[in-house]
């Protein structure tokens, strides 16, 4: 079992206080909080090996591109994959989205299928819309069902010789479902289709493997995982980065640069125009090894835990009604209280010091869907506790009071 309390210490945020109380952060959603090695490694690299990336021969140059690409390799092994060139750094999820739908307009015409499922965040929706609207693509949308699940019988229907593309959340960040990702990525290899898996919501609760997977690109935030906002990775197998075109020009990308014509550069740097953000990425590594050294296993234990005292608590609430009730969830729970809207809920909560997401979390088809505004979102990490959990049941019931 993890000691949570020593976990705690980690983070020194968790001892502020916010609104003249002890924050109880639930917002694990929308970024995780950064223990002190992080933050520790971040003024490290800017004290002690701050210089540019693979150009210099200085000694600095050559510390920090080495601290970069060990970075790179250390999360290659963290995802499993085959080589440490189909890892691309990138500033986030929807950098990592916008650079494969860039490369895929290349290869779409019009008749052919993008296939995105309806728990999609907008990072995972727009870009692909874009794409359909650049190649004449047509965008198809796997429905769910009143749980919250996807429909796979009619996800079997969609695919077709036509899909090209088939684009679905491991986790559903507005609702916490877990999809059976493996099972879809087969069933898209079966018609010929890539697949790429928005992994946002999943790696702060779980280790991907890629190639167990076999996905073809798999995309996901730093900041959601204990690492610095502004990076990212990008997971690309390396038949399908040979294939893609670059999607910035400029530095660092290039073999040869004339006027009639320049010649890229070889994986990953293809890919990785300009100067990257060299702090964030070395110090993804220092987030990758500290949720490593808590261990995904014991993370998992502590955070279905909280799940379901959060759950059984939630429901002694009268009029509360979770969305998102489908059998395989990660730690988050999205909750309405008949006749109340969300946002009061979360505003007179935040007085008390708990902070939680209210509004569409990013998915307004998801909220169409349940025909509702909004939602009120508790999404826990394996540094929360029940106790914090108790402390948000009864501000909520307060409010609740207040409000009605
Ligand atoms: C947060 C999130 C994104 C977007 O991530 P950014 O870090 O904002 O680029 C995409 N998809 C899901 C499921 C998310 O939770």
């Amino acid at each position: 079992m993890l000691d949570i309390q020593k976990i705690r210490a980690d983070f020194p945020i968790l001892s502020e206080k916010v609104n003249g109380k002890p924050l109880v952060y639930f917002d694990n959603g929308a970024t995780s909080q950064k223990p002190q090695v992080v933050i520790d490694a971040i003024a490290k690299y800017y004290q002690e090996i701050n210089a540019n990336i693979h150009r210099g021969v200085h000694t600095l140059s050559q510390l920090a591109t080495d601290a970069y690409e060990i970075s790179r390799v250390k999360i290659q092994h963290h995802i499993n994959a085959k080589f440490s060139h189909e890892v691309l750094f990138t500033s986030g999820t929807t950098h990592g989205i916008n650079l494969v739908t860039n490369g895929f307009a290349s290869i779409l015409k019009p008749g052919d299928e993008v296939i995105v499922s309806s728990l999609e965040h907008h990072s995972n929706i727009v870009p692909w819309q874009m794409l359909c609207e650049k190649t004449g693509a047509t965008l198809k949308v796997i429905p769910m069902n009143e749980d919250g699940e996807l429909i796979i019988e009619a996800y079997d229907a969609l695919l077709s010789e036509k899909t090209k593309v088939v684009t679905v959340n491991h986790i559903s960040n507005a609702l916490g479902i877990i999809n059976p990702i493996k099972y879809m990525i087969e069933k898209a290899h079966a018609v010929g289709a890539a697949v790429l898996i928005d992994g946002a919501q999943a790696v702060p609760h779980l280790k991907p493997d890629v190639q167990d997977l076999d996905c073809d690109f798999y995309a996901f935030s730093g900041h959601k995982m204990c690492g610095p906002t502004g990076t990212g990775i990008l997971y690309g197998k390396e038949e399908w980065l040979n294939k893609l075109p670059p999607y910035q020009g400029g530095g660092e990308m290039i073999k040869e640069v004339t006027f009639e014509k320049t010649t890229y550069a070889d994986l990953p740097h293809k890919f990785e125009a300009g100067t990257p953000n060299i702090a964030g990425g070395i110090v993804l590594g220092t987030a990758v090894d500290y949720l490593n050294h808590i261990g995904f296993h014991n993370i998992h234990q502590h955070e279905t835990h909280l799940l379901q005292h959060a759950t059984k608590r939630l429901l002694e609430i009268e009029g509360l009604k979770i969305y998102g009730t489908g059998k395989n969830k990660a730690s988050v729970i999205s909750f309405n209280i008949d006749g109340i809207h969300p946002y009061d809920i979360g505003s007179i909560i935040d007085k008390l010091g708990i902070a939680v997401r209210t509004g569409h979390h990013c998915a307004q088809p998801i909220m169409n869907f349940f025909c509702i505004p909004g939602t009120i979102r508790a999404s826990f990490s394996f540094y929360n506790t029940k106790e914090e959990i108790d402390i948000m049941v009864e501000a909520i019931k307060k409010a609740k009071t207040m409000l009605s």
